[in-house]
């Protein structure tokens, strides 16, 4: 067993990571598209449909993508329309970009570099951007980074955003592309018109974040901590030695610090009622609840619940919350918004409005990693 045990520690280093230059990025993930307008930007476009080699799209010209009884209609306005089961859109001349506007409730228009491939699913349309991972990343940094318009803070978010990317690059494995374009992986509006969000990116290219054992860490990111971040264990169960709590003093006076919610008594019964709890209520006072530093459950009595449920429950901004009675309402004073594990955005864009580097800032959120390029990380997840 031991033997094993080091046979597969020694393959497991000898394996680095296969670096991928590209990613495969599902765009309007959450959305059902069933048609678009993919039109050029900049440079050439050649249209294969089902591997034939159909036509080119020059810049300001449009093609209109539409499903049709489980295949893809095609047009353009100057050659005859034709149905076929996929398509793709390659880009010739090394400085290509289009942008992709969905037809629905909702027109939605982006930018993106790179190729693009449709194919019909289930009564949507599937579209998949192939794209430079340089170029996704700021992208990703515009869309999750909030407000902090410092280089240090964007810097830190890029290499999250890297770190995530590889970490989780085979999410969608089965589904033929890498990640998806929504939170469930990272948001992607497309292309950042940022030229902060580049250049974090451009300086920290190739940068991941990584724990002892080289492996690529989970790199959580919240909002606001309250002014304590979560360990993994208490939100997850999952123990990382690199995501244990920090206290913060950076983020207590930031936009998303605290919170305030009223509910009133009978609600509150009720809510822990479903939940199991039966005692018998004399005196609300009875539910009156301190979190000084951040604990895991919510107790009254001898009754417990995690604090997690409650907040996914009754969708809280946060678990970092205490309780006070006042007549017949319950107010929920809470700190902090988001899961709290890992690093606390607005802190992080203190530590950077103070001069503190993305080095110094990364290491005050995760214990015990490395800042390294991508090429030193082992295979494991
Ligand atoms: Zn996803
Ligand atoms: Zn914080």
């Amino acid at each position: 067993m031991v033997r094993l045990r080091i046979l597969f520690i020694i393959i497991l280093t000898a394996l680095c990571i296969i670096v991928s230059a590209q990613v495969r990025v599902r765009l309007f993930s959450n959305q059902t598209p069933e048609s678009a307008i993919f039109s050029v930007t900049e440079g050439t476009y050649e249209i294969t449909a089902d591997n034939r080699e159909i036509l080119t799209v020059l810049k300001d010209e449009s093609v209109l993508i539409a499903g049709f009884n489980g295949k893809l209609t095609v047009k353009t306005r100057n050659a005859k329309g034709f149905v076929c089961d996929s398509l793709t859109l390659s880009a010739k001349t090394g400085n290509d970009s289009f942008s992709l506007r969905i037809i629905g409730i909702l027109i939605l228009k982006q930018y993106y570099t790179g190729d693009l491939k449709c194919y019909p699913d289930l009564g949507t349309l599937v579209f998949v951007n192939i794209t430079d991972i340089e170029r996704y990343i700021p992208g990703v940094v515009m869309a999750e980074g909030g407000n902090g318009k410092n280089l240090e803070y964007f810097k830190a978010q890029a290499i999250i955003a890297r770190t995530y990317m590889y970490k989780y690059f085979d999410k969608h494995i089965t589904d033929n592309y890498n990640v998806c374009d929504n939170t469930h992986c990272q948001a992607f509006n497309g292309v950042s018109s940022d030229t902060l969000c580049d250049r974090a990116t451009r300086e920290t290219r190739g940068l991941v974040i990584l724990d002892k054992d080289n492996i690529l860490i989970i790199s959580a990111f919240h909002s606001n901590c309250g002014g304590e971040t979560s360990s993994s264990y208490d939100v997850w169960l999952i123990s990382q030695p690199y995501l244990k709590r920090v206290t913060d003093p950076y983020c207590l006076f930031s936009r998303n610090a605290i919170w305030q919610k009223s509910i009133s008594v009978s609600e509150w019964i009720s809510y822990l009622r479903k939940s199991g709890y039966n005692d018998k209520v004399d005196d609300p006072s009875g539910f009156n609840f301190v979190q000084e530093t951040r604990l895991a459950d919510y107790k009254t009595g001898f009754f417990i619940i995690p604090l997690r449920t409650i907040r996914s429950d009754l969708n809280l901004r946060s678990t970092f919350f205490s309780v006070y009675s006042k007549g017949d309402s319950l107010l929920l004073k809470g700190r902090g918004y988001g899961h709290g594990v890992g690093l606390c955005q607005e802190g992080a864009m203190v530590m950077a409005g103070q001069g503190l580097n993305y080095r110094e800032i990364i290491d005050f959120y995760y214990s015990g990693v490395n800042i390294s390029d991508i090429k030193n990380a082992v295979a494991l997840h």
